[in-house]
């Protein structure tokens, strides 16, 4: 029996003080609901036709839909530019090039294009942007995934070789050297949409907001009464909801990769949608879920897939490289690990985790 998980929206649930209010997605129709300002209450909208997830923006200042409308251009250009799965996208146009001749990217999608490339390099292909051949074998992203068999991930290894990914940024250009490559930005793009939304509402000279992006959550400030948002870390377990622990943040992003994101059942496994290119397989690590907070949401969203497929010591060791970058992960033991700088910032809410230490 096969069963996908779909829309990846509830890795962080956003708290009221006092009682918890969860932040409830409801239907998956496109719309934009919007309301306005009245004091503490804030001007929200909600999009459920980008990106492939649900995005909300709370803006706790007085607004008109110009800032809304805007982030949501912006969000929509990236997407149009970086997906993998739209066929007219930059990237899908790479693809079709690989083995014939570079492409030119506009200069957003070069950016975040290299900057996958530099951590791909810089984690030793923990991260690879060169992943895409492995993610369509699988078929994680569709909606009939399936085990593919060991012929098959040998076949297309030679793919994943990222140092045959050649970018110049002389005139912005990425060549894939083997026919059949392609690059997947799905582990990165969103934290880059995620910057450039706290960007374009800060840009309104809002004070106060917060971002959902899918489970990516990008907060602006505090909240309006000078007090620290209060970020809700999703229960990893598969056939579970909730939380279990609340982070308190300002001026931070929030993004957790998890094994419970984006699965399927087979044969009385669970393959979820992280890849370590190494084995082929989903990365195996021990962890359910990482979360990073950190200052930049791209770097939240690389750093947590990277983190991810290195596992509790590696990925720790690694982290020291990111100053600002803190962690959380969340083991098969329901053991929880922290980064010193965010233990302060984080109570566990569910008593069945338990804090560890190394
Ligand atoms: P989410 O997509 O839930 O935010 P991640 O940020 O961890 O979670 O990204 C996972 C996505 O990134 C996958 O759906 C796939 O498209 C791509 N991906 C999977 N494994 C890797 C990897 N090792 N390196 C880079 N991208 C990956
Ligand atoms: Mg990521």
């Amino acid at each position: 029996m096969i069963e996908i998980k779909g829309i990846k929206s509830h890795r962080h649930l956003i708290f009221k003080t006092g009682f918890f209010t969860a932040v409830i997605l409801l239907a998956a129709l496109v719309c934009a609901c919007s309301s306005k300002t009245v004091s503490d209450s804030p001007a929200t909208q909600t999009r459920y036709d980008l990106l492939n997830t649900v995005i909300t923006i709370s803006i706790y200042d007085d607004v008109n839909d110009d800032v809304f409308n805007e982030v949501f251009d912006r969000i929509s250009g990236i997407e149009k530019a970086m997906s993998v799965t739209l066929a007219n996208s930059e990237i899908s146009g790479a693809a079709a090039m690989a083995a014939k001749s570079p492409v030119v990217l506009s200069e957003e999608t070069y950016l975040v294009v290299k900057e996958a490339y530099d951590i791909t390099v810089e984690s030793g292909g923990a991260f690879n942007l060169a992943i895409g051949p492995l993610v369509k074998l699988w078929g994680i992203n569709t909606a009939s995934p399936r085990v593919p068999v060991r012929a098959e991930i040998e076949h297309i290894k030679e793919l994943l070789d990222y140092n045959a990914v050649v970018l110049s940024d002389t005139d912005r250009s990425v060549y894939l050297t083997f026919e059949g490559m392609s690059i997947d930005l799905g582990a990165i793009a969103k934290g880059y949409a995620g910057d450039v939304a706290a960007e374009v509402i800060k840009s309104y000279g809002v004070k106060h907001a917060i971002v959902d992006l899918g489970g990516n959550i990008i907060t602006i400030g505090g909240r309006p009464d000078g007090s620290a948002w209060r970020i809700g870390v999703r229960n990893p377990i598969i056939g579970e909801s909730g939380y279990i622990g609340v982070i308190s943040v300002q001026d931070k992003s929030v993004v957790t990769s998890g094994s419970y994101e984006r699965y399927f059942e087979s044969g009385g496994h669970y393959y979820h949608h992280i890849f370590d290119e190494k084995t082929g397989y989903p990365a195996d690590t021990g962890l359910l879920s990482v979360t990073i907070i950190s200052d930049r949401s791209t770097d939240a969203d690389k750093l947590s897939t990277v983190v991810f497929v290195l596992g509790l010591r590696d990925g720790l060791e690694f982290l020291k490289n990111y100053k600002d970058a803190e962690a959380i992960f969340i083991t098969n033991g329901l053991e929880i690990y922290m980064t010193p700088g965010i233990i302060d910032s984080f109570a566990v809410t569910d008593n069945r985790f338990i804090i560890a230490s190394e």
